[in-house]
């Protein structure tokens, strides 16, 4: 089993230096997490959890690392928004699946930029293996992250 916590540091060392001053921590749930495998959230005091699928135990690293660059992604994101537009932007999200699409192929964009793109690859086919395929509302689908990888070589 992969431990989470050098895992997050080694991702965000690399990845996210932004991030080094936030307080993260990232934990096996013992309850499946079934339509996305991990999940973030914060706290009133900005200290954010991302909560991983007890499913994700015994994968490679490749596939954790993909999962948690995206969950860190969107922290990213986060961290630069005062409460007023956090509630704004989670009921913007509520309101307009557009606007969900758009969020979350940005913030698969922001894994790729930060040079995680093959992880996260390696994280959408592990996930496709067990459920329906992502569409484009989704967020980046195999197809366009292998063209990026392409693109990037
Ligand atoms: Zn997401």
């Amino acid at each position: 089993m992969i431990e989470l916590k050098p895992l997050v540091e080694r991702i965000v060392d690399s990845g996210f230096p932004e991030l080094k001053q936030v307080r993260i921590c990232a934990f096996y749930v013992p309850y499946p997490i079934r339509k996305a495998f991990l999940c973030f959230g914060r706290n009133n005091r900005n200290k954010y959890a991302i909560k991983v699928c007890p499913s994700l135990k015994n994968v490679s690293e490749g596939v954790l690392t993909g999962g948690l660059a995206h969950e860190l992604a969107h922290i990213l994101g986060e961290v630069s928004l005062d409460d007023s537009s956090s509630k704004s932007y989670f009921r913007l999200c509520r309101t307009y699946s557009w606007y969900q699409t758009l969020h979350e192929r940005s913030t698969d964009l922001t894994v790729v930029k930060r040079g995680f793109a093959k992880q996260l690859l390696e994280f959408v086919i592990y996930v496709e293996q067990r459920r329906e395929p992502y569409q484009k509302k989704d967020c980046l689908t195999q197809r366009e992250l292998r063209a990026i990888i392409r693109g990037l070589e």
